[in-house]
């Protein structure tokens, strides 16, 4: 499916889409980019939250996704971390935009893999597999999870080394985010693991903990439901067995109008 961008931005959208501009956008590898939008004054959003993003494709048919934004709510511009599917409606598209281009930006962030549907506890754990890392992208550059956790543990699941590039830049962004400056940082441990190559960790999280080899190589304590607070974010099967792990250690899930101890959130459809 082709269209031509230029069409996008001219196109007659609904009067609720918005199109924003294009500032940039980076190819890590093959199949993943990420790719910043300028953001609306007055669009708002908490960290770790998902809104739609869309463009309308050669027959003006509109075509939107679930994007997780990779900022921070405090950022100026909105970071987006996508998969580029061969042949998918959107994706194939949206993976040759160039800065300057427009997308659609729908207006209404929503989510849950926010504070709110957390209890307070001691520790933050962010399970995260292939863009599942988005959302958490967004969450350890945002002081509130550094005042209300003591430490934070993030582990992010891919096939190759490679795969962990953007995940990889985050971290090395929040080192300098003035908001971070005065808190303690250093209160996040990330925990990378490799299921295709081998690795300093290697495996699938899930079988990490079930092991224990996960506490034993990140040199923490098993799970404890009372301090523990998690989320989860990967495929629909990864967050089933993080589910069933959590909940075998008596946590509870959460959501907005009824926090928990864990809450999960689809990294994709599928
Ligand atoms: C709440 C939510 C948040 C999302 N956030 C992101 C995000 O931040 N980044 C992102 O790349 N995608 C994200 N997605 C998936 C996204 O909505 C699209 O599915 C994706 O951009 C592909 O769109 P497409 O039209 O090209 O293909 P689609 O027709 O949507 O998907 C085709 C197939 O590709 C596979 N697939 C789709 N997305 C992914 C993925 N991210 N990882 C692995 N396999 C995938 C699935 O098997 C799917 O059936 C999210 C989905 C949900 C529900």
């Amino acid at each position: 499916m082709k269209t031509s961008l230029k069409s996008v931005a001219k196109s007659n959208l609904d009067p609720s889409d918005e199109t924003v501009e294009v500032i940039s956008i980076t190819h890590w590898t093959d199949s993943l980019f990420s790719f910043q939008l300028k953001r609306p004054k007055s669009f708002r959003f908490k960290s770790g939250e998902f809104v739609l993003i869309g463009l309308r494709d050669t027959t003006e048919t509109l075509i939107l996704r679930a994007y997780s934004i990779a900022s921070p709510s405090w950022d100026d511009a909105l970071l987006f971390y996508s998969i580029s599917v061969k042949d998918g409606p959107l994706t194939s598209i949206l993976s040759k935009i160039n800065p300057g281009d427009r997308v659609i930006l729908k207006r209404k962030p929503t989510g849950t893999l926010v504070l709110d549907a957390l209890r307070r506890g001691k520790r933050l754990f962010l399970f995260a597999t292939g863009t599942g890392i988005a959302p958490f992208a967004s969450i350890i550059r945002d002081p509130m999870i550094y005042e209300n956790f003591d430490h934070i543990i993030l582990t992010h699941t891919c096939r190759m080394k490679r795969d962990l590039a953007f995940g990889e830049l985050i971290l090395e962004l929040r080192k300098k985010d003035l908001l971070l400056r005065d808190l303690n940082i250093k209160k996040l441990k990330y925990f990378p693991t490799l299921t295709r190559e081998k690795f300093v960790n290697t495996g699938r999280i899930t079988a990490l903990i079930s092991s224990g080899h996960f506490f034993r190589d990140a040199g923490i304590g098993d799970f404890s439901y009372d301090t523990d607070k998690a989320m989860v974010c990967g495929s629909m099967e990864f967050n089933k067995e993080m589910a069933s792990i959590l909940k075998g250690k008596g946590m509870k899930e959460g959501s907005i109008s009824s926090p928990g101890d864990f809450v999960l959130e689809r990294a994709f459809v599928g």
